[in-house]
């Protein structure tokens, strides 16, 4: 290699060979994303791109989203809340009286009287001894599973859990052994080995309360009892069920009667709570442990008021309405008939989160555009969040969607599904669905 010529001087900079191909950027996976031929590509082209749709006003029920009204069938906002007079006055009561940030966690200058009530509250709701808050459900999870399993631990995880209760088995240093999704024979193969080969080892079975994509409930009884049987702690992600099942909206656990046997329950504001924020409930000393040593508690700025103020008037409302979770459940019910009566898949849910199959990616983006065009929001659900084939409209219900808005949910199903072959006329599957019962 002949070096340039520098003018009888020694060049000071690096020396890069002009033959060499460029060195490879980090950024390229991000270029790659979207390349040209590529599926995301194809499906912008298509213009079925179904993520990240601005909603321009949101009235609980209804949207408006480009100009349009649409039924709201994808939402979170289980009790109905987000828009109830109490608490927006709530939480505009808060910003007046502590600004709009805490500007600093919890730890240190971030606490404020209101999340001490909020904690106080919340763990004589759920009937524990105490409760820690978190900035988001995801933090909490995270946080929590990265306190409790250190090294020589071993967390006993469900296939099927949410991605943040993942994260906080990849930031712990304890072992993780997945088993099948709600099968407890693979669970107790595990525990089997583990109290063999490591008998000194500290358990804790984790999963989702309700699963979030399937609306299904974990097999609370099953877990007890194995937790008891190989000593290990078992913690419920209740981000889908406190405010939305069980006895007053006190989730999984007390749907079985089982919230004494449950060591630690999280949950999330972001759902039936209207707002933004998780927290975590149990044994006082288990608590106070996780309040001092959960790095997303630690090192990241508190709820702010408006947020927390939020959640303290929805749980007032939840308990002064029990009402709201009885007419919860009969939309569930009634749309998940619905539903199969029309000749949908809603797999076995249970909550109201009703999953409806239709088969793979395309189609599902395509089944989604034509819903949106009838005037109903729902989301598309794609893998790897559901097995290949499987791609669905995840819809969920609030106790404040109107008969006739649910009618036109299910009308709009109904026509758009016979038009993809999804279902065919007298509520049986279309021909799209006979492949191997996927599209
Ligand atoms: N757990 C489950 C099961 C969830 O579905 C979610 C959110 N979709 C979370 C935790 C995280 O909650 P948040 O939105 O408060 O971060």
């Amino acid at each position: 290699m002949t070096l340039p010529d520098f003018h009888g001087q020694q060049p000071t900079g690096p020396q890069v060979d002009p033959e060499a191909r460029p060195p490879a950027s980090i950024f390229d996976k991000a270029a790659r994303f979207f390349e040209p031929g590529g599926d995301w590509d194809k499906v912008h082209k298509a213009d079925l791109y179904p993520f990240f749709r601005a909603i321009e006003v949101s009235e609980g029920t209804t949207a408006t989203m480009n100009g349009q009204e649409v039924i709201m069938a994808g939402s979170n906002n289980y009790l109905g809340l987000t828009n109830d007079p109490r608490v927006k006055e709530a939480a505009k009561a808060a910003v007046d009286k502590y600004g709009t940030g805490c500007t600093g966690s919890r730890f240190l200058n971030g606490t404020l009287d209101l999340h001490l009530d909020l904690e106080e509250r919340l763990a004589t709701f759920l009937r524990k001894e105490a409760c820690v808050l978190f900035s988001t459900g995801y933090m909490t999870n995270q946080g929590l599973i990265q306190a409790v399993a250190q090294r020589g631990d071993v967390i006993f995880s469900d296939k099927d859990n949410h991605a943040c209760i993942i994260a906080g088995q990849q930031v712990s240093a304890a072992e993780t052994v997945r088993y099948r999704h709600n099968d407890l024979d693979h669970l107790r193969t595990f525990l089997e080995r583990i109290s063999r080969e490591r008998p000194e080892a500290g358990k804790i079975i984790a999963t989702d309360g309700v699963f979030s994509m399937s609306g299904t409930l974990a097999n609370v009884p099953g877990l007890v009892a194995l937790a008891d049987e190989f000593g290990a702690a078992l913690f419920l992600d209740d981000a889908h069920s406190v405010g939305v099942i069980g006895d007053g909206g006190r989730g999984t656990a007390s749907v079985f009667g089982l919230e004494a046997e449950v060591d630690l329950t999280s949950g999330t504001f972001s759902k039936s709570f209207s707002s933004l924020g998780g927290f975590a409930v149990g044994d006082q000393t288990v608590i106070e442990y996780v309040r001092h040593t959960a790095s997303t508690h630690i090192f990241s700025a508190s709820m702010p008021p408006s947020a927390v103020a939020t959640v303290l008037a929805c749980l007032d409302i939840l308990e002064a309405e029990p009402e709201r979770l009885d007419r919860l459940a009969e939309i569930a019910d009634f749309m998940r008939d619905g539903f199969r009566s029309l000749g949908f898949d809603v797999w076995n849910s249970e909550t109201p989160i009703i999953p409806v199959v239709v088969g793979e990616m395309y189609r599902a983006f395509a089944f989604w555009k034509d819903l949106l065009e009838a005037g109903v929001f729902t989301n598309a659900v794609i893998p790897p969040a559901v097995p290949p084939g499987q791609s669905l409209m995840r819809t969920s219900y609030m106790a404040t969607h109107s008969d006739s808005e649910l009618q036109r949910v299910l009308d709009a199903f109904e026509k758009v599904g016979l038009e993809h072959g999804i279902i065919a006329p007298g509520g049986v599957p279309g021909p799209a669905m006979q492949t191997n019962g996927t599209a």
